[in-house]
């Protein structure tokens, strides 16, 4: 099987922008274990993006193509592919409903040029991109497929991942294991550099990182012939990243998220909790009890803002607040101590902090937080220095507080 690689962008030809989609796509096949012959350049130009599919048509089965998908007049790719391959392009219904939706959720008026990006080949597989506008689309005909992907490299490389390189590898009838190592503890920079001698060595298989709030996931995914050698491929490599960020992985399981593996490690551990919640109010919370059978260890949550609710409800000392604070070590430790008293639950959780944009002083500024975590009558109380605004102080803050409980649980 043999795969041509077609980078659409005028901005590519003159040297703009770096063809790095170009680079990714051939280390990808070279994975796959697809033939790589030809890589082509070519401009938004209708003439010269028909010669240039033409051309790969001729010489290859598959051909990978990034860019040109957007709304405007200059993006042809998807019509210049379904003008070759005979096929009409008609609205996609399911990807009009997920288009209005992401300008909604936005709050962002959706333009008439973007219905362009839904009118997709008839016959072709749609192929969903949840982080951008454009959906991508396989055209085949006669044995010989095109992959129609976005430019940005952000949209193009995990539509890549989630569809294309399944599709590919069944096309070589062969298969694709993947597996998820998801760690908290260890920002993605750090991470990567931990792991920079695996990553440049790849070939089969492939690490991919995503980075979440407060976690990053790697995903190894390996090409082999059958199941079994797939996974063969990809298991020394999955075990290597386990060994190395050992105590901060949290799950090898793609559908298990944080909060998951804490509720089940307070199950197991016959454990119960409580939150104590100032500036995250109720987020923390919210995060524990979306895990369904958290009832079996989550007894109680505050959400006490004010001054007054945390001496009131958690028992913090006047004198504590006084000479301290409420954004204070001494305070999220006696909140702490206050929730699991008053919950009566073995393990505690408090979070006080500034989100901001107000209420930040010199000594301290806007992102500071305190959390602090009582396990069975000892504490931990950890400070921390967050930036960005309100809500993604707030979204740190919560992340970091399900570390460190996961830290004092293990
Ligand atoms: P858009 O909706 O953003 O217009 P598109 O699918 O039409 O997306 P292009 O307009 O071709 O894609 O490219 C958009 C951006 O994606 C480029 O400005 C560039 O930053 C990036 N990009 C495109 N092609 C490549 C490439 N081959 N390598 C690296 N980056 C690329
Ligand atoms: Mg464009």
């Amino acid at each position: 099987m043999i795969a041509e690689i077609i980078s659409v962008g005028t901005e590519i030809l003159m040297g703009n922008i770096i063809n790095t989609n170009a680079a990714f796509l051939s280390e990808e096949c070279v994975s796959l274990g697809l033939a790589c012959y030809n890589q082509q350049v070519v401009g938004d130009n209708a003439g010269r993006l028909k010669a240039a599919f033409e051309l790969a048509l001729s010489r290859s089965d598959v051909i990978l193509v990034s860019g040109g998908l957007g709304p405007t007049e200059d993006d042809l790719t998807k019509e210049t592919a379904a003008g070759l391959f005979g096929a009409e392009l008609v609205e996609h219904a399911e990807s009009r409903k997920v288009l209005e939706s992401y300008f909604a959720a936005r709050n962002l008026p959706m333009a008439e040029s973007n219905y362009k990006q839904i009118m997709m080949p008839r016959d072709g597989i749609v192929l969903p991109n949840p982080n951008g506008t454009a959906p991508g689309v396989i055209l085949s005909k006669d044995d010989k497929h095109i992959v129609l992907m976005p430019g940005p490299p952000t949209e193009m490389k995990p539509m890549f991942a989630d569809h294309v390189k399944p599709f590919l590898a069944k096309l070589s009838g062969g298969t694709i294991y993947s597996v998820t190592i998801k760690e908290a503890g260890i920002g993605e920079s750090a991470a990567e550099e931990m792991i920079l001698d695996l990553i440049d060595a790849q070939t089969n298989p492939t690490i991919a990182t995503y980075a979440k709030t407060g976690e990053v996931h790697f995903r190894v995914s390996a090409y082999g012939s059958d199941l079994k050698e797939a996974k063969k491929t990809a298991g020394p490599v999955a075990k290597e990243i386990v060994k190395r960020f050992k105590p901060y992985v949290f799950t090898t399981d793609e559908n298990v998220t944080l909060e998951q593996a804490i509720v089940e490690r307070l199950i197991k551990k016959k454990m119960t909790i409580s939150c104590a919640e100032s500036c995250t109010g109720g987020l923390l919370s919210g995060r524990l009890i979306s895990v369904p059978g958290v009832s079996r260890v989550y007894k109680s949550g505050f959400i006490t803002y004010a001054n007054k609710a945390k001496r009131n409800i958690l028992g913090v000392s006047k004198k504590t607040l006084k000479k301290y604070g409420a954004v204070s070590r001494e305070c999220a430790f006696e909140m702490a101590y206050g929730a699991a008293k008053a919950a009566g639950s073995d393990v505690a959780l408090a979070v006080t902090g500034i989100a901001g944009p107000d209420g930040g002083t010199e000594e301290k500024p806007v992102g500071t937080v305190f959390i602090g975590c009582v396990v069975k009558g000892e504490a931990v109380v950890k400070e921390y220095h967050f930036k960005g605004n309100r809500e993604r102080i707030r979204e740190s803050t919560v992340a970091a507080a399900l570390r460190l409980l996961r830290e004092c649980i293990i």
